[in-house]
């Protein structure tokens, strides 16, 4: 009868292993831990689903790029242990950061969605050698409507494309003295760039809501709708300031 010795950690050759110390708690681990959050300038929490939540409030990117860093941290260190172990491979500290430093890197290329336009994200991103994208510019503009004369019949459009060069749509809204909404329209544009739809674009609310209705639909394809289509849940009021961002 002979009781199973704990195994000894492949990484540090010194403690029990256990998949708690290998992912989190042996000093190999620390080393590149320290390092992903150093990058992120973040507290290291000992638990994956925790460590997302440390990133709240953080860019698009930012969320990202952190959940892509665990994620090659844990699978790699589990893939260094499993060689150390079976093949008795070496563990070579710079050689493992730099296979981390290039799972991070060629995954950010899938990455999508904004950065802030913060030195902090920068700092980050230029780190990691991602392409530095587009931040969503928040400039308000002030805007307000008012109500066509009597007898008139106001028509506002706008349009929208979903990706660029992608399917486009511009839509119409048609408004009476009183800002009732008598219609709206929709029209698919097909396979457009942006500049096709921006044409179309004024400064309007209703037409707002209608134009991504409008992508969905094929081209010169055209939908009418009587009264106020359940798209546009709210009309703004005429005459009050709205701020929209740019
Ligand atoms: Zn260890």
């Amino acid at each position: 009868m002979g009781r199973k010795m704990p195994t000894r950690c492949s990484l540090c050759k010194k403690d029990n292993e256990t998949l708690s110390h290998i992912i989190w708690q042996c000093r190999f681990t620390r080393h590149i831990w320290a390092w992903a959050t150093g990058i992120f300038n973040l507290q290291l929490v000992e638990d994956l689903v925790v460590s997302y939540k440390v990133v709240k409030g953080k860019s698009r990117t930012i969320k990202d790029m952190w959940i892509v860093t665990n994620l090659a941290v844990t699978t790699e260190l589990w893939k260094l242990r499993n060689k150390a172990f079976f093949e008795g491979a070496t563990v070579n500290w710079l050689g493992f950061k730099g296979r981390v430093y290039q799972i991070i890197r060629d995954n950010s290329i899938r990455i999508k969605g904004h950065m802030f336009n913060k030195l902090e994200n920068l700092r980050i991103l230029s780190y990691l050698k991602v392409q530095r994208r587009s931040s969503k510019n928040s400039t308000p503009v002030e805007i307000s409507w008012s109500p066509p004369e009597h007898g008139e019949i106001m028509i506002c459009c706008d349009g929208a494309a979903l990706g660029n060069p992608g399917q486009a749509g511009a839509s119409f809204s048609f408004k009476d003295a009183n800002s009732r909404v008598l219609g709206a329209l929709c029209v698919g544009l097909g396979w457009q760039t942006n500049f096709y739809d921006e044409v179309y674009r004024e400064a309007n609310f209703t037409a707002y809501n209608l134009d991504k209705e409008a992508c969905l639909l094929a081209e010169d394809i055209y939908e009418f709708y009587e009264g106020r289509p359940m798209c546009i849940p709210v009309v703004k009021w005429p005459g009050e300031v709205y701020y929209h961002f740019k």
